[in-house]
C-alpha cells in the first residue's frame, strides 16, 4: 500500500510524506494508536520506503524490493511481535547483535517491533543501548497502543507518530471493498458501532458483527425473563465459534456499560440497557456488568466453550 492510500490521518500522512521526500527519517520511530487504527500498515509502508530501490518517489510499489516487502519476504525487514513473546530480553539482545550486520540486499535494514506494550522494562533497557548508538543504515519502527507505556528514555530517542481511527466514511468504503456481498446498511451500522475504527470494523464484520450485536441484545432481554431456558439456549449459540463469542461479549460489555449509566439516569441509546435499568436495582445491574466483564476476560483464556456458556447463563441469572 502507498502512503496516499492509507485511510484518514491526513496530518500524519502529510508529516510522513514530507519526511520521506526530504529523506530525513529518524532512525527510530514509535507509532502509537488503538488497535485497528492501522499501525502495522503504516509500519509496512515505512519499511517499504526504506528498502525501495527506486531513484525517486519511494516507495514505488513496483520494484523487486517493494514486491518482496509487500509479500513480507524481504530479507532485510525483520519482524518481532510482542504478542508472540518475541520482545523478551534475549530476543532484543539478538536483534541488537544482528542490527550491526550489513543489510543483505537493500540499502537499509528495517526492524518492525510490534505490540511494544508487551516489551517489559528490562527488554526496553536492553533495546535502549542500540538506540543510543544506532548502527548505520538501520531503521527501527515500534508500534504500541500508547507510547506512554514505553520508558521515557526510549521515547526520547524516537520520533512518535499517533494514528487515529480513520472515520466512518472511510471504514465503510474499505469494508465495502473487502466484503462486496455484504449489505451496505449493515456495513455502515458496524462502522458506526466501531466509531470509525477500520480494523475493528473489518474484524467485526468477519466475525459476524451484526449477528453478534443482535444476539447480545437478545441475551440481555433473556436475563430478565422468568424462565431459565431462553437464556440457556441463547448463550448456547456462543459455543459455535470463539471469535464470534468474543464479539458477542464485547457487545454485551457495551450494553452493560450503558445499563450502568441508565441506572443513574443518564440517557443511553441501547433499548436493551434501558429495559434492564427499569427492572433491576442498581446493585443487581452493577453485578451483572461485573459478571459480563469477567466473562469477557475468561474468553481470553483457553476455556472450554460449552462449560463457559453454561456458567455464563447461570451467573447472569443469580
Ligand atoms: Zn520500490
Amino acid at each position: 500500500m502507498l502512503l496516499s492510500e492509507f485511510a484518514g490521518n491526513a496530518e500524519l500522512k502529510y508529516e510522513l510524506s514530507e519526511i520521506m521526500k526530504r529523506g530525513t527519517l529518524p532512525h527510530a520511530i514509535i507509532i502509537e494508536g488503538a488497535a485497528g487504527t492501522g499501525k502495522r500498515t503504516l509500519a509496512d509502508i515505512i519499511a517499504q520506503y526504506c528498502v525501495c530501490t527506486a531513484e525517486s518517489g519511494r516507495p514505488c510499489g513496483k520494484c523487486n524490493s517493494c514486491m518482496k516487502a509487500e509479500k513480507k519476504i524481504h530479507p532485510d525487514i525483520v519482524y518481532a511481535d510482542g504478542e508472540k513473546k518475541e520482545l523478551s530480553v534475549d530476543s532484543i539482545r539478538n536483534i541488537r547483535t544482528a542490527a550491526y550486520i550489513k543489510p543483505n540486499e537493500a540499502p537499509m535494514k528495517v526492524y518492525i517491533l510490534s505490540n511494544c506494550e508487551k516489551m517489559l522494562a528490562p527488554a526496553q533497557n536492553a533495546f535502549l543501548k542500540v538506540l543510543e548508538e544506532p548502527p548505520q543504515n538501520v531503521q527501527f519502527i515500534m508500534t504500541v497502543k500508547s507510547a506512554s507505556s514505553m520508558l521515557q528514555t526510549v521515547r526520547s530517542r524516537a520520533r512518535i507518530f499517533s494514528a487515529y481511527p480513520a472515520g466512518i466514511e472511510d471504514s465503510v468504503k474499505i469494508a465495502e471493498k473487502r466484503f462486496p456481498n455484504k449489505d451496505i446498511d449493515e456495513i455502515r451500522h458496524t462502522a458506526e458501532i466501531c466509531d470509525g475504527n477500520i480494523g475493528m470494523t473489518l474484524q467485526m464484520i468477519e466475525n459476524g458483527g451484526e449477528e453478534a450485536q443482535k444476539l447480545a441484545e437478545e441475551i440481555f432481554s433473556a436475563i430478565t425473563q422468568s424462565t431459565e431456558y431462553p437464556l440457556l439456549a441463547l448463550t448456547g449459540r456462543l459455543t459455535a465459534d470463539r471469535n464470534f463469542a468474543v464479539n458477542v461479549l464485547d457487545c454485551m460489555a457495551e450494553i452493560a456499560a450503558d445499563c450502568v449509566k441508565a441506572s443513574v439516569g443518564v440517557k443511553v441509546s441501547s433499548q436493551a440497557a434501558v429495559n434492564m435499568a427499569e427492572r433491576y436495582s442498581r446493585k443487581r445491574i452493577a453485578e451483572t456488568a461485573e459478571h459480563i466483564w469477567n466473562a469477557r476476560k475468561i474468553l481470553n483464556t483457553n476455556v472450554n466453550l460449552n462449560l463457559f456458556c453454561t456458567w455464563l447463563s447461570a451467573v447472569l441469572r443469580t
